[in-house]
């Protein structure tokens, strides 16, 4: 509008000025009638008077009004008559004409003078004098001014119109755009349940459209993102096996329960590489470390990448380890730590070692009376006039270690039977109260033999038992045998039955040498015995109490040793009355 209005105002102000230029140019012309009648005026003695008078009939062609008027001057510039007498004295000498005083034709004004001014030197020979008509514009200012105003309204309607429109044209657009924030954010703080309601078929409904589309395929993503990761999180922290991730620096980056577990206490925050190499025993070489951070660990060691085999841990836990074989990876690439797994392998490595030891025990026990033997076959067979006694001596200590041999076959053969299930059992329901006492009967002929006072105690009505009854006799026997063997002399040996709930207790307390407390843990090992001298003596095979436990322990029993050294043992046998044991199995 203001472009178009300066246009307008200049168009207008150009239009007048040409207007009234040609008007002028066309009736002032020399040859026309109206100048050569003011030239013949000019003869009059008032000629002033006349020229005022011709030009008052020539006014409405020359468009005098109220806005142009018409003045005959001399040659100096001062009034002589005109159509506006007012301005006598007070009109100023314009360009135009001081060009006629000096008698030259009149010129264009400048643009943007503030009238439009023709000045005409009319003379006869005798006289002469100047037609100057001057315009003061004030009916272009009209026009302008109305134009100005009309713009003027009409940008203020267009501005008013243009507010309005555009006020509710932003509401149309920014509505809609700012749901679509406001549910951007809503993603981007990770809620994904909100849907962007949509209203509009333009390119902002596409683009809720869109967005929720886009959020719908986000949410399936992340889910599924997030599921495989749950997945790989619940694997990880479940593995029995021990996961460490470390940085390429040594630094923790992720470690699971059993990890936290294995270390124990020596797992705090300062826990890094180095510490679990200390823990673990375990030395690199610098090129070693390097090649692994550097992901070359294949190169250095072999295609397994690490595996350290049976590292103690805490003195306690046998582990494998294995470093390096996974690597972490980033996208580009770049290897940014390694993960190391550790293999508890305590129970095949205490298995191993058991049975090692176990190997050597058999071979140890059945040297002995093998070397006895041969020794005694040989005395006898090298002299052949060794006296009667001396002969049956050592014939008789062969035999004895034969049945010693023969017991700790039978022992072995016993154990091996329990271990493989293929113990016969033989289920039968009698009073153990009977049985025990039976058994305290045979074995009080021994009792005295050493001076020991054996007695039984029976605490109130004790209920008839299911179980093996020859199998559970072996036990007793086993535990009252070696109450009598290891009491000294004189000692006391008291055997304690008593019933309560489902259970029955037959505990065998004597007076004895009792056992150190760092036995007692190891009493039922197969060959344990507190001190070999102590029970070579005795002709104990170490087998006695290893049988008795699984023999209870199958019952669905229970067997308990309290011992104190120099002070007496309590062996204490816990059976239920029922055994779940099946008969003939
Ligand atoms: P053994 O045939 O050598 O007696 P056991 O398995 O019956 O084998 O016993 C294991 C070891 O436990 C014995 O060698 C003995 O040192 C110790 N022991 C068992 N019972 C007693 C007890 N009542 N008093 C002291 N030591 C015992």
């Amino acid at each position: 509008m203001s472009v178009i209005g300066t246009v307008l105002l200049n168009s207008v102000s150009n239009f007048y000025s040409d207007e009234f230029y040609a008007q002028m140019t066309d009736e002032l012309s020399e040859d026309s009638l109206l100048v050569s009648e003011l030239v013949s005026a000019l003869s009059s003695a008032t000629y002033a008077e006349e020229m005022s008078n011709i030009l008052d009939s020539y006014s409405g062609m020359l468009g005098i009004d109220r806005y142009r008027d018409y003045f005959i001057l001399n040659m100096n510039g001062e009034m002589l008559s005109g159509s506006d007498m007012s301005q006598e004295g007070t009109m100023e000498l314009t360009g135009n004409v001081i060009a006629a005083m000096q008698r030259l034709p009149s010129a264009r004004n400048a643009y943007g003078s503030t009238y439009f001014d023709y000045a005409l030197y009319l003379t006869n020979g005798a006289q002469e004098c100047i037609l100057y008509i001057k315009d003061t514009q004030g009916e272009m200012q009209q026009l302008s001014w109305i134009l100005f105003s009309i713009v003027l309204q009409s940008l203020f309607f267009g501005m008013v119109i243009a507010v309005v429109l555009s006020f509710f044209l932003a509401r149309a657009i920014s509505r809609p755009i700012q749901t679509l924030t406001k549910g951007a954010q809503l993603v981007a703080s990770g809620e994904f349940s909100h849907t962007i309601e949509n209203h509009s078929d333009d390119e902002i409904g596409t683009l809720t459209d869109t967005f929720n589309d886009m959020k719908t395929a986000l949410k399936n993503t992340i889910d599924e993102v997030d599921g495989e990761r749950q997945k790989l999180r619940t694997v990880f922290s479940y593995l029995k096996d021990a996961v460490v991730a470390f940085t390429n620096d040594g630094k923790v980056l992720h470690i699971n329960q059993s990890a936290m577990e294995f270390f124990g206490k020596s797992y705090d925050k300062n826990f890094d590489l180095e510490r679990m190499l200390d823990l673990l025993n375990i030395s690199f070489t610098d090129e070693e470390i390097s090649a692994m951070q550097k992901g070359r660990s294949k190169d250095v060691f072999s295609e397994n990448g690490i595996v350290f085999h049976d590292k103690v841990l805490n003195s306690t836990k046998v582990v494998d380890v294995s470093f390096g074989e996974i690597k972490y990876v980033k996208e580009n690439k770049t290897q940014i730590g390694f993960i190391t797994v550790l293999h508890d392998v305590t129970n095949r490595y205490e298995l191993d070692k058991s049975r090692r030891e176990f190997v050597a025990n058999v071979s140890h026990e059945l040297r002995t009376p093998l070397t006895s033997i041969k020794g005694a076959c040989e005395t006898v067979r090298s002299d052949a006039e060794m006296p009667e006694d001396m002969r049956d001596y050592f014939l008789g200590m062969a035999s004895d270690e034969c049945d010693r041999m023969t017991r700790i076959v039978t022992d072995l053969l016993t154990l091996s039977r329990l271990d493989n299930n293929r113990t016969r059992w033989n289920i039968e329901s009698f009073s153990i109260e009977d049985a025990v006492k039976h058994i305290c009967d045979v074995l009080r002929v021994d009792a005295d033999a050493h001076n020991h006072e054996l007695s039984m105690f029976i605490n109130g009505h004790l209920p008839n038992i299911t179980a093996d009854k020859e199998r559970i006799a072996q036990v007793i026997i086993n535990i009252i045998s070696n109450a009598i063997k290891y009491t000294p002399d004189g000692g006391k040996i008291d055997v304690f039955l008593d019933a309560y709930d489902k259970f029955i207790t037959v505990s065998v307390r004597d007076t004895g040498v009792g056992i150190p407390e760092a036995d007692i843990d190891h009493l039922f090992e197969r060959f344990y015995r507190v001190e070999k001298s102590r029970t070579s003596e005795t002709g104990g095979t170490g087998l006695g109490l290893a049988i008795a436990k699984e023999i209870i322990v199958a019952h669905g029993g229970n067997i308990k040793i309290k011992s104190k050294l120099g002070a007496g043992t309590l062996v204490c046998i816990v059976l239920p009355v029922e055994t779940a044991l099946k008969a003939e199995q």
